[in-house]
């Protein structure tokens, strides 16, 4: 399966829309509640959920607390930045994000 694809499957939409639940509809980044939100995998490394199909790889569908709701802006600022910045923004959105489950 591509990437492409695997974005337009429903089980990829309803993870998106379980997201954007959990984060109050709002950037877990910034905060805005304007939209649009992404869902943005903070690693492609974890494992994927119980019962997820076999056609999606491992990483694609990982438990909700490696997916952060972000806004377009913020979204787009993260893929923008080098692999080190990348890496760090990532982790302080981590910390805020899954120490707070
Ligand atoms: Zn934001
Ligand atoms: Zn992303």
């Amino acid at each position: 399966m591509k990437y492409e694809a695997f974005l337009k499957t429903d089980i990829w939409k309803q993870t998106a829309e379980s997201v954007y639940c959990r984060a109050g509809g709002q950037c877990e980044r910034c905060g805005t509640t304007e939209g649009p939100f992404h869902a943005h995998h903070l690693t492609y490394q974890a494992r994927n959920r119980p019962g997820t199909p076999r056609s999606i790889p491992r990483g694609w569908l990982p438990d909700y607390k490696w997916i952060v709701c972000l806004d377009e802006d913020c979204h787009r600022f993260l893929h923008l930045l080098s692999p080190v910045d990348c890496f760090w923004e990532t982790r302080q959105l981590y910390q805020s994000h899954v120490a707070n489950q």
